[in-house]
């Protein structure tokens, strides 16, 4: 038995695993428990594939290579973009970032994380200096007496979580539907989509109008409280109710709660994923800051990360604007860093990229990207308007994807390169506690199968990249902690084999990460959902993830067990709005968006508003309607929220 840890979310659970891919541990999810069958998926790929036939990696990577060159002599080093994902390893993601910049010189690199928690990671940022999910071990929410729960549904999405909301404490949980989650909370606010950032701001008005506000602790440790404070003047309740459905004397339970410390704010994607996310994030980080609580024990502010590498998959250089050690791309002193540990020039660095929208809708445009290299993600299913990002990825020139298995973007793929997964690999990954753990290698891959870094490597081999390339991890980690070294995030400290949590585990006790060591009041106002329900689309979209799928499904969809639990997409609406239709439960409805139209079996339950219904992004489909209107400041989509029209189409 080897330990390592789970493929899937941030919560990065320790499991044994055995040479034939058999799993023991002590807490799992369903997925975890059936992690091993990914490994023998029957459709998993062993042969690289040019046009679909399969092909020798020496021709398949001569292919990606003159491809790379063709388009590079027509139209320059940034007509080929790159595309990562949260759940490539530290090393794999530090790798990407090097390899764009040095082997390619292209700036055109952006990752799945950005439709995840970027909104967050943004507010984080501004608001305390540092971007760190959880700044405080998990184990301390247990020692909190309300925790309050942001559109997150850990019930489902990482279950064993649960143990650290139960006990003696208050949970009080924001979202449209009654989840799982929510019905285990005394409290549930089950409010408008698209309104978590009006609810945010009353619960600070009120805090102010009735006296909550922990005035040493904003004088001593704050800056910023009297704009922030005079923003949320015109969020008075009643005006709160009306723009969220919460009663006003729910919004004084809840606000007085929270002041009673030791309390917890935790945001998930539901806050998040809106084209006002980094300014909804923000809105709680001040109720936090006002009612006394980051810093302090079994107090703060968090959020959820998702992805399994969620943390560190941002840290390290594969997003548009960043250089490893979460550096900005833009700042000479980071470039002049990062160039000495690559052995390139600073000036030879590419500046910043645009965001993974962005990225992808410029794909085949005049002036966009004509190539793109895609490793361990799957934009075909997860970007929002999706329809639009498949026609662009069509309509490139070149497409080449690293994959495990066939998934809906490998399918569209002129290269597919077969690629090592988690349990046959070494490496490192950031929980969502900023922990670094360890991934090691328990089972032989099938023969025929590279790993991503050994792709990278052997590609800026035939690009006669400048500097270094090596596909051995723990080589590639030591050179991450050399480019991290006096960066905001660090990784010189860690230890590869034994890991650690990089700042340490429960952070801001003394001083924030800012300048002058004082966490930032911003002040932000309420801007309705960027789609409002109207005649033609009178009911809100939101959609989310099930127990038993994730992310994409591309691996998830791959297992039986889960297969059976969660066998495909659903249209979840209120019995109200099923009668208007009228449908009855498993009949087919239409969604129509103002993008396009899906089409799924109806689920009749009164555990969602009559407003809304709610679709799991975890089959194609959902994201052919969503939303792909930007954050302007962390360029998050709107996926959690759009008006639809949906319509009985009839038996399924
Ligand atoms: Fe894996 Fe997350 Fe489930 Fe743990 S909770 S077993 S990390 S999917």
């Amino acid at each position: 038995m080897t330990r390592t840890h789970c493929p899937y979310c941030a919560l990065q659970c320790a499991m044994d695993v055995s040479p034939g891919g058999l799993i023991s541990a002590e807490s799992l999810c369903q997925k975890g428990w059936t992690a091993g069958e990914v490994l023998r998926a029957p459709d998993r790929l062993t042969t690289p594939l040019v046009d679909g036939r399969p092909a020798t990696w020496d021709d398949a990577l001569g292919q990606v290579v003159s491809r790379i060159q063709r388009v590079r002599a027509a139209c320059g080093p940034d007509c080929v973009a790159v595309f990562g994902g949260g759940g490539l390893t530290n090393e794999k993601a530090y790798l990407l970032g090097k390899f764009a910049r040095v082997a390619l010189r292209t700036s055109r690199i952006d990752y799945n994380g950005r439709f995840c928690m970027s909104s967050a990671a943004a507010a984080l940022r501004r608001a305390f200096g540092l971007d760190r999910g959880l700044p405080f071990p998990a184990a301390d929410i247990a020692a909190a007496r309300t925790v309050l729960l942001v559109g997150a549904n850990p019930a489902e999405t990482m279950p064993p979580f649960m143990r650290h909301l139960r006990g003696p404490k208050r949970l009080i949980v924001v979202d449209p539907r009654r989840t799982a989650t929510a019905k285990l909370a005394g409290t549930h606010l089950q409010i408008t989509p698209g309104t978590d950032l009006a609810l945010a701001l009353g619960l600070l008005h009120l805090a102010i109008a009735d006296g909550l506000v922990d005035t040493g602790y904003v004088a001593s440790r704050t800056s910023g409280f009297e704009q922030a404070a005079a923003a949320s003047n015109d969020y008075w309740p009643e005006r709160v109710e009306r723009i969220t459905g919460v009663a006003v004397h729910r919004l004084r339970e809840v606000v007085r709660a929270l002041a009673r410390r030791p309390a917890i704010v935790l945001s998930a994607r539901g806050a998040e994923q809106h084209a006002k996310g980094a300014d909804t994030v923000t809105a709680f980080i001040n109720l936090a800051l006002a009612l006394g609580l980051p810093g302090r024990p079994g107090c703060g502010f968090g959020t959820l990360t998702g992805q399994g590498n969620g943390q560190g998959g941002r840290e390290h250089g594969q997003k548009a604007d960043q250089l490893p050690g979460y550096r900005d791309i833009r700042d000479p002193a980071a470039r002049a860093h990062v160039a000495a540990v690559w052995g390139v020039r600073p000036e030879d660095l590419p500046g910043p990229g645009p965001s993974a929208y962005e990225l992808l809708r410029s794909l085949g445009t005049a002036g966009g990207p004509r190539a793109m290299l895609v490793f361990g993600s799957n934009p075909a299913v997860s970007a929002p308007d999706a329809s639009v990002v498949r026609e662009r990825l069509r309509a490139l020139d070149f497409l080449m994807v690293c994959d495990v298995v066939p998934s809906e973007t490998a399918a569209l793929a002129d290269v597919v390169l077969p690629v090592t997964q988690w349990a046959e690999e070494d490496g490192t990954m950031t929980t969502l506690e900023g922990e670094v753990v360890r991934r090691r290698r328990a089972v032989d891959p099938p023969p025929g199968v590279r790993s991503d870094l050994d792709v990278m490597c052997e590609l800026a081999r035939r690009l006669d990249a400048p500097g270094e390339f090596t596909p051995d991890p723990r080589r590639v980690y030591a050179e991450l902690q050399r480019a991290s070294a006096g960066g905001p995030v660090d990784y010189s400290g860690i230890d590869y084999d034994t890991g650690g949590v990089w700042g340490g585990t429960r952070m801001f006790q003394d001083r924030f990460a800012t300048a002058d060591g004082r966490a930032l009041f911003v002040p932000v106002r309420f801007r309705p959902a960027e789609e409002d329900v109207c005649a033609d689309f009178p009911v809100y979209l939101t959609t989310g993830r099930v127990a038993q799928q994730y992310q994409s499904g591309a691996q998830t969809r791959r297992v039986r067990e889960l297969n059976r639990a969660a066998p495909g997409p659903f249209v979840e609406l209120h019995p109200d709005l099923a009668a208007q239709l009228p449908v009855a439960d498993g009949e087919v409805v239409r969604v129509t968006s103002r993008r396009g139209t899906v089409t799924a079996p109806a689920r009749i339950t009164a555990t969602i508003r009559r407003d809304t219904v709610f679709m799991p992004f975890h089959w194609p489909g959902a994201n052919l309607v969503t939303n792909p209107a930007l954050d302007p400041m962390s360029r998050m989509p709107e996926l959690k929220v759009c008006a639809v029209r949906v319509e009985a189409v009839g038996e399924n």
